[in-house]
């Protein structure tokens, strides 16, 4: 094994650890013996010199993102091994060969072992998002370990990292195809079909964590008035439809997205005169709506990309909610998220008890909502669990 940079944390410095969390924070380290060199495995030890764990080093808050807590060479059997396994827990799921749904999650950072790394599966292209250096040094193991695991189940491989990684002095990446050529496709969810272009599109091109929460709107749309809001290219609208909604309203900033909705619901139903897309701000469209909806998706960005600013999207989540709960139909169903990984469930919940309070609403909890098991989290990393979600009975 090559000569590798120790990194030595502080006394105490080291439980989080031992308790298999995969982070190391810039603040534990008492000292670093050897290069420090940003995207480059570092074996990790307490102040006993004991063995803890070996991860990618770089500069920033979070300074080691743990590969392994056994030694271990990161060579390409390495690779293989973790992409192989993300693979077969995707079989284990039934995603793999399913005719009803062909897009999912194949690799999720740490839920995969593998922080720093995202690798989303369009019916046959791999959608590749590195946010580390780490990731980015390892760049063609990854690809060989791709197309090894997935053999011909895979015929393109799209890196789309040079937004994640444009922060990082020294790398110049470039977005661009590994693997094939293919730069959009019609790919079935549920058997819904939606067209998903993951050069243009947000994050890989489809919000694929809502997969299950889509579902389950389905099953409670049966004749009520819907209102999709932050609805993206119309994910949840689709499935209010396939529900047997009376009517649905989608409601997104953004024109493009708007467009993408429009043929998606002509896509999956033809003709079909119920559905009605808005390209305005959600603020703005509560200010002046005026029709009675009995069914609300509340599914906005991130509010909070860092723990500094948690107080204001808290506030952003509250406020928020309080005009679905101020607007929402006697009886009406209230399905609301976040996606922030910097808040809590806890807190999520609060801001949405405080938004119900404000509104005098009678307000029952029907589900508490997660992402689906092809973004799986490590029981030692809670902060994977990101997408929090409440499904709600409005009297
Ligand atoms: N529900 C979607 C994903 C939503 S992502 C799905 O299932 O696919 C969040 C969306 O909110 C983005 O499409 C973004 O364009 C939109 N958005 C951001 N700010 C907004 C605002 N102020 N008003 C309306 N939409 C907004």
């Amino acid at each position: 094994m090559a000569e590798r940079t120790r990194i030595v944390l502080k006394s105490g410095k080291d439980q989080s650890l031992r308790r298999y969390h995969p982070w190391v924070f810039s603040g534990a380290i008492k000292k670093i013996h050897g290069p420090e060199r940003e995207g480059d495995v570092v074996d990790i030890y307490d102040n006993k010199e004991e063995f803890l764990a070996s991860g990618h080093y770089q500069k920033g808050s979070i300074a080691v993102r743990v590969l392994s807590f056994e030694p271990v060479e990161t060579d390409q059997s390495f690779w293989d091994q973790k992409i192989g396994n993300a693979w077969k827990l995707r079989e284990k799921l039934g995603l793999v060969g399913n005719r009803d749904t062909n897009v999912f999650r194949w690799v999720n950072a740490e839920g995969d072992g593998l922080p720093g790394l995202i690798v989303d599966y369009y019916g046959g292209t791999a959608v590749v998002q590195m946010h580390s250096i780490g990731m980015h040094h390892n760049l063609e193991a990854i690809v060989s370990s791709l197309k090894k695991s997935a053999g011909d189940r895979v015929h393109t491989i799209y890196n789309k990292s040079e937004t994640t990684l444009s922060d990082k002095p020294g790398i110049k990446e470039k977005s661009g195809f590994l693997m094939g050529q293919q730069e959009q496709g019609e790919v079935l969810e549920y058997g819904f079909r939606f067209n998903v272009n993951w050069i243009q599109g947000q994050k890989t091109g489809f919000f694929i964590d809502q997969r299950e929460n889509r579902k389950l709107v389905g099953e409670y749309a049966g004749g009520r008035k819907v209102l999709n809001m932050f609805g993206y290219t119309g994910g949840f609208s689709i499935y209010g439809m396939g529900g047997g909604a009376k009517l649905v309203h989608s409601v997104d900033s953004s024109g493009k997205a708007i467009d993408l909705t429009r043929e998606h619901v002509e896509m999956n139903f033809p003709g079909d005169t119920r559905h009605k897309a808005y390209a305005v701000d959600a603020f703005g469209y509560f200010k002046e709506m005026d029709e009675a909806y009995d069914l609300m998706i509340l599914d906005p960005p991130a509010f909070a990309k860092h723990q500094n600013v948690l107080n204001n999207a808290l506030q952003g989540y509250k406020r928020l909610n309080q005009r679905a709960f101020e607007h929402i139909a006697p009886g009406g169903i209230l399905f609301t998220f976040s996606c922030s990984q910097a808040v809590s469930r806890e807190n999520f919940r609060k801001s949405v008890f405080v938004a119900a309070a404000n509104a005098k609403r009678k307000v029952r909890i029907l589900h508490q909502l997660s992402q689906p098991p092809d973004h799986p989290v490590s029981i030692y990393h809670l902060e994977g669990e990101y997408l929090k979600g409440l499904v709600m009975e409005v009297e």
